[in-house]
């Protein structure tokens, strides 16, 4: 084990062209303020084959340092082969915690990582910030169904593991790339890695829904009565070049598909607007939205939790509301 350092390392996982996913890029934001907090350095870990856009997209994002593990082996995930190369670093180099993107390859290897190093996880944050008394991290994520938020510290294991969200963060504002790179030549034989991607097939009816990139978007929920009451939603995320998402309670209904699903077991998104029409504003979607920069909520009750969180909030029925709203941006 290397001589403990108090830098906070971010996971920056890539495509299998090298590039950066975004996750990774996401997380340099908490990590800075978490890094500056601890007095250490911002470290982003990058691992993939022929990663020099993703090196470069960390650098120009604020990494202090960028370690890379560049090789064949690592073009797509496999457990073994980034468990093997992040144990090794983490033990060589010794930081203080990890952030990891909790997206599906994140969520596989998380758990692997902190059994294989004997250290805890704490797994789908949503917030993330410093214990003022311990100097631990202190995590934030849904638990009990999601009708609480926990916060969770790790006060006596090192490092401090722990995945989070996509989408949660904005990605830092690009700056003057000054990282220090240091290249690990650390490679794992064939024959340690026990499993083989024979082929990727696409879901034929899966729609392709960008919810996590869009900047605008207009959701619905029971509130629009069923699978016709989305067209209002729907012109008017049309006239705002926006995409349309929707709570549970709509899904559930059948009223619309669960990729356009905002919240705890749907997509976590921060869009520059955010449109809530007949959505109640329960925990378990305010976990989705609650990033977004502004929040402008249309909702017949005027108790709706909703108006709890919205910058702007319209008491009415959404279909006199919305297409009003589609109507006056359409002229303007
Ligand atoms: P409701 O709560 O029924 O609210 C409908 C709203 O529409 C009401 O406020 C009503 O006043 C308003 N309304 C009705 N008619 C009109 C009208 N004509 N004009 C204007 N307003 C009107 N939910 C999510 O959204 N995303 C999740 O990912 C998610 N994950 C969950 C995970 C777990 C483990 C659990 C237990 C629950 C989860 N839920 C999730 C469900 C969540 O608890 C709520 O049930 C759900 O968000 C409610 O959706 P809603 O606001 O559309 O419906």
């Amino acid at each position: 084990m290397g001589t403990k350092t108090k830098d906070l390392w971010v996971l920056l996982e890539t495509n299998e062209d090298g590039t950066a996913k975004n996750v990774g890029i996401e997380l340099l934001n908490p990590g800075r303020r978490l890094a500056d907090k601890q007095g250490g350095k911002l470290v982003s870990v990058v691992i993939g084959c022929h990663t020099d856009a993703a090196v470069k997209e960390a650098g120009v994002h604020g990494a202090d340092q960028i370690i890379v593990v560049d090789g064949e082996e690592f073009r797509r995930y496999t457990t073994d082969a980034y468990t093997a190369a992040l144990a090794h670093l983490l033990k060589k180099h010794a930081p203080t915690s990890m952030l990891i993107g909790a997206t599906p390859n994140g969520r596989d290897l998380g758990p692997r990582l902190s059994c294989r190093l004997g250290t805890g996880l704490t797994a789908d944050c949503t917030a993330l910030d410093i214990d003022e008394a311990s100097g631990n991290i202190a995590w934030t994520r849904p638990a009990f169904g999601g009708n609480l938020m926990a916060v969770i510290l790790c006060p006596d294991h090192r490092p401090q593991l722990g995945t989070v969200r996509p989408g949660v963060f904005k990605k830092p504002d690009v700056c003057e790339d000054r990282a220090e790179i240091i290249r690990e030549d650390f490679h794992v034989p064939a024959d340690q890695i026990r499993t083989t991607l024979l082929e990727t097939i696409r879901e034929a009816s899966a729609e392709i829904v960008d919810l996590e990139g869009a900047d605008i978007i207009v959701s619905g929920g029971r509130g629009v009565g069923g699978a016709e009451g989305f067209r209002v939603i729907r012109e008017l995320a049309d006239v705002l070049g926006g995409t349309v998402g929707a709570s549970r309670a709509a899904v559930d209904e059948g009223w619309i598909s669960h990729s356009h699903q905002v919240g705890q077991t749907g997509k976590t998104v921060g869009p520059k607007l955010y449109i809530a029409c007949g959505i109640s504003g329960a925990i378990q979607h305010l976990a989705g939205m609650s990033s977004s920069d502004v929040i402008v909520a249309i909702n017949k009750d005027f108790d709706a939790p909703i108006f709890g969180i919205a910058d702007y909030g319209f008491v009415g029925n959404l279909f006199e509301i919305v297409p009003l709203l589609t109507d006056e941006i359409k002229k303007a």
